[in-house]
């Protein structure tokens, strides 16, 4: 957003909470080091200062999904361990290893150009094998992954990379009673003992995500790589943020665009699928789905304006909002209309427009438009 003070609306950043909340996930480790994961522009809270403010509350790693994210919190002189674990084949790892990031690797065409750019580069790559112990998505499978193991550990032989890290991702961890947890615990010890009886001198195993983190002590071993708790918003289903110690750190605002009058009867918005039951007022609130306010929240997304919490009536345009403000004339253009934020002031929270919306929180703030201005206190 190149005019950020124009933009009718902000989302206001809390760093010290992002610190704190990595101190309080901190205590949850309970010896274990915190991977901060800042992946997606750090779940939509800007990559480069959300980086800092973990760093400062204590994570000694952060860990992001695609390389070119790793390459940008580099290049900002974001110093420190860095893991990233998605790249295609014909990725600049050469630039990778320049930058002195740890790369992880879960398929063997992966390994290969690890230590073909090795190879070339006279660097010595840090590596962290995933395994797949039961979420059928990144790394391999227990059998494949042997072979996998088996190579890297020949070209550690070589002098050409070092297995620093074992690691795999849970399916089910906010479930502390999923036998699936259980059964992917049992896999992943299984890896680490290959990978150890094979010579590996591992720094880090790790497989907890901020759930498990907070849930479940035996799956922290030496690393955790919390991403949603970071950011303040609970992982755990039916406990709220301030029960767990975390403070959300958004809170996203609107300056209301438009008040009016509106007669009873009045359809509202695309397809008129909301109609004012009597004589009323109404307000356009310039967020839409373009700012990544989910359409799915038609008719049921919440904010605070004029001391009440109202909802969204009719559909959520590309831009634009509708509210309803029920023949209240206290509402002028100009207010403060507060989307969702920590929950202090009566605010709605990321969990409340989850509700709304059908979704989970880490899609509310993941999905937050880029031109939205980020604001940092
Ligand atoms: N580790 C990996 C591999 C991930 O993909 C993610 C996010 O989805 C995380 C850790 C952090 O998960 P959460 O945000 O649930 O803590």
């Amino acid at each position: 957003m190149s005019h950020p003070d124009s933009f009718p609306a902000r989302a206001v950043v809390d760093l010290d909470a992002i610190a704190g909340n990595v101190a309080r996930l901190a205590g949850y480790a309970r010896g274990a080091q915190v991977m901060a994961v800042v992946k997606a522009d750090a779940y939509g809270h800007g990559l480069v200062p959300a980086a800092q403010a973990a760093q400062a509350g204590g994570a000694t790693w952060l860990g992001v999904a695609q390389l070119a994210e790793a390459m940008d919190l580099r290049e900002a002189g974001v110093a420190g361990r860095i893991l990233t674990w998605i790249f295609s084949p014909g990725a600049d790892l050469a630039r990778a290893l320049a930058l002195d990031l740890d790369l992880s690797v879960g398929a063997p065409w992966a390994l290969a150009e690890v230590e073909a750019a090795a190879r070339a580069t006279g660097r010595t790559p840090r590596v962290h094998l995933k395994v797949d112990t039961g979420l059928g998505r990144g790394g391999q499978f227990l059998p494949a992954w042997s072979d996998m193991l088996a190579d890297a550990l020949r070209a550690q032989a070589e002098g050409v990379l070092e297995v620093v890290g074992v690691w795999s991702h849970l399916a089910s961890a906010e479930d502390v009673t999923s036998p699936v947890t259980d059964a992917q615990l049992e896999v992943f010890t299984e890896a680490v003992a290959r990978a150890e009886a094979g010579g590996a001198h591992l720094e880090v195993r790790h497989l907890s995500n901020s759930a498990a983190t907070i849930v479940n002590p035996a799956m922290r071993f030496d690393l955790v790589r919390p991403g949603l708790a970071v950011f303040g918003l609970s992982p755990v289903p039916g406990r709220a943020s301030a029960e767990l110690g975390l403070r959300p750190a958004m809170r996203v605002e609107a300056a209301v665009m438009l008040v009016k009058d509106a007669r009873a009867g009045q359809g509202v918005s695309y397809g008129h699928t909301y109609t004012t039951a009597a004589d009323t007022v109404l307000a356009d609130i310039p967020l839409g789905y373009a700012d990544g306010i989910p359409r799915h929240a038609s008719n049921a997304g919440p904010m605070l304006l004029g001391g009440r919490v109202r909802r969204i009536a009719g559909r959520v345009c590309m831009d634009q909002v509708v509210v309803d403000l029920e023949g209240d004339r206290g509402v002028r253009a100009g207010d403060v209309a507060v989307l969702f934020g920590p929950g202090d002031d009566g605010e709605p929270t990321a969990q409340d427009w989850a509700e709304a919306a059908g979704t989970i929180s880490y899609e509310i703030v993941t999905r937050l438009g880029a031109r939205i201005p980020r604001v940092y206190t």
